[in-house]
């Protein structure tokens, strides 16, 4: 009761916007379900690029996107980008239209930074302020890797702590938030809220085949195939523990910490190379990795070497995310307390020493 009303008050007092209040800057991004933009207030119009804020209109799909937004904002708000306000906006000639807003985060998302040559050096010093003093090399990327993947997983664990599943975790909507110096996750379009209830996944509705774990559908017996409006299913911490939907994320993740570790799996077309090879090996990654070592272009026995450091704690970690069955996957807390993350741990109280 008491959160009901917390939530209640909370959202009388916050300011709401509408059409008039906005001013729309340079266009981010155009997907199937609505176009994104950056955008400024009217009274106090930004002069650089088009805005402090980020618009998204989108279909009818927009309520359960701005359902998520709102969870999140209030249950786990630093695991996802800053959400504002969302309202329906009708049009005369452009039929209804759910309108979402966000504080701009950043310019960058993990997909922009990675597509850098001089990934991950590139992303050093914004996440951890200042050059560390250890040659270029391995140890200091492998440094790098390790806190992006420390901030994506415990984005993930709030959300997933919180009942919500992504449904489409790829490096394109992970985005730097340059004010709070960490990666923050964006685009709940896909997500489910497999505890309170609202899970819709539209028929057309196709998950990134280039992220997506083997099992496709998470949840799949429990989903209405052909629904006109979110529906609500109910769905018992029970059902959720027999299902692990969570694990479809960390499997998106294990496939970004790949690309991250081996630059050459970084373009669209030779993670789907991968991910064909993958499959051939039924999805057993030290299968993979017996296959193509043997003749791997140095670019990939260096990813090897990379996550072989340290008793090969990385490979490990790697191994326990992207695995054919969801129950095999390790989840977002316990891959936190994993010992790929300790060591970096130790290092830095022996740096502060
Ligand atoms: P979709 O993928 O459905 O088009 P997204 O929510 O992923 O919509 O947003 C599209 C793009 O807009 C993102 O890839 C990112 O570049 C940018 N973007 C979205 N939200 C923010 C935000 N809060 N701050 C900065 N950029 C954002
Ligand atoms: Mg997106």
């Amino acid at each position: 009761f008491d959160m009901f009303v917390l939530a209640f008050v909370e959202r009388l007092f916050r300011p709401t916007y509408k059409k008039d209040d906005l001013v729309l800057g340079k266009k981010l991004g155009e997907g199937s379900f609505g176009s994104v933009y950056r955008a400024s207030l009217a009274k106090k119009p930004s002069s650089k690029d088009g805005g402090d804020l980020v618009l998204k209109r989108a279909s009818e799909y927009g309520a359960v996107e701005i359902w998520m937004n709102e969870r999140v904002r209030r249950a786990c708000a630093n695991s996802c980008a800053d959400f504002l306000y969302g309202f329906l906006e009708t049009s005369s000639t452009k039929g209804s239209e759910y309108w979402l807003l966000w504080r701009f985060e950043g310019k960058a998302t993990l997909a922009d930074l990675m597509q850098s040559k001089d990934f991950p050096y590139n992303v050093e010093t914004m996440i951890l302020g200042k050059v560390q003093d250890l040659p270029k090399g391995l140890e200091r990327e492998n440094r790098i890797i390790q806190t992006i993947m420390r901030q994506l997983l415990f984005a993930l664990d709030g959300l997933h702590s919180t009942g919500i599943v992504h449904r489409d975790i790829k490096p394109q909507n992970v985005i730097f938030s340059e004010g709070s110096r960490i990666f923050k996750i964006i685009d709940l379009g896909a997500a489910a809220d497999l505890r309170v209830g609202i899970n819709y996944i539209p028929k057309e509705f196709l998950l990134d085949p280039r992220y997506a774990a083997p099992e496709q559908y998470i949840m799949s017996t429990q989903t209405p195939s052909a629904p006109s409006a979110p529906v609500a299913t109910a769905l018992s911490p029970v059902l959720w523990q027999l299902n692990l939907p969570d694990r479809f994320d960390i499997y998106s993740a294990g496939l970004i910490f790949l690309q991250m570790a081996f630059p050459s799996l970084r373009t669209d077309s030779s993670l789907i190379q991968f991910n064909r090879q993958l499959k051939r090996c039924d999805y057993d990654l030290a299968a993979w990795r017996k296959s193509t070592e043997p003749r791997a272009s140095p670019d990939l026995r260096r990813g090897f070497e990379l996550l072989d450091l340290d008793d090969g704690v990385g490979w490990e970690l790697l191994t326990s995310m992207v695995r054919y069955k969801a129950r095999q996957r390790i989840s977002a807390k316990a891959a936190l307390a994993h010992p790929y993350f300790d060591r970096e741990g130790l290092l830095a109280l022996s740096f502060m020493q």
